[in-house]
């Protein structure tokens, strides 16, 4: 199991309508990041703040420059420290991870997915529960 290298495939394929926010993230919005409850359409996350419609992708993940241009991608979260918990939560499973093509999982965890739950749970224990 490495490290998230910010290969941003989770954002990207979660962040069109499949990420929620709680009623309690979108009232601090509310409040504090007016910037970020701009996005925020009937409780539910992301919405074109002009148009109303569905945004096919987060607003808030941001391609970081390369020097190289054939260097992989970089993503970063521009609302890092108050995005949803729903984001903090990924990755939660291996299952998902391997489904996802995550780029943490090695091949080892493959062979032994137990031991790298384990791992994983550990890795994101600042973000999120165990997963069981
Ligand atoms: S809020 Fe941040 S972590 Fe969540 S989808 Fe957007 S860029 Fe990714
Ligand atoms: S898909 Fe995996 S490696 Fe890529 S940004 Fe998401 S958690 Fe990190």
């Amino acid at each position: 199991m490495k490290d998230c290298n910010q290969c941003g495939k989770c954002c990207i394929k979660y962040s069109d309508g499949a990420l929620s926010a709680t009623k309690e993230e979108i009232d601090l919005w509310e409040i504090f990041n007016p910037d970020i409850f701009d996005f925020v359409k009937d409780g539910e996350i992301w919405f074109d703040p002009k148009s109303g419609l569905r945004l096919k992708r987060c607003p808030f993940l941001e391609l970081s420059p390369k020097k190289d241009p054939l260097a992989p991608n970089i993503y970063t979260c521009s609302i890092y420290l108050d995005r949803p918990e729903d984001c903090r939560h990924y990755p939660s499973l291996i299952a998902e991870m391997i489904r996802d093509e995550c780029e943490m999982i090695e091949v080892v965890d493959l062979d032994k997915p137990k031991q790298a739950q384990i791992k994983l749970d550990l890795l994101m224990k600042d973000s999120r529960p165990p997963s069981s």
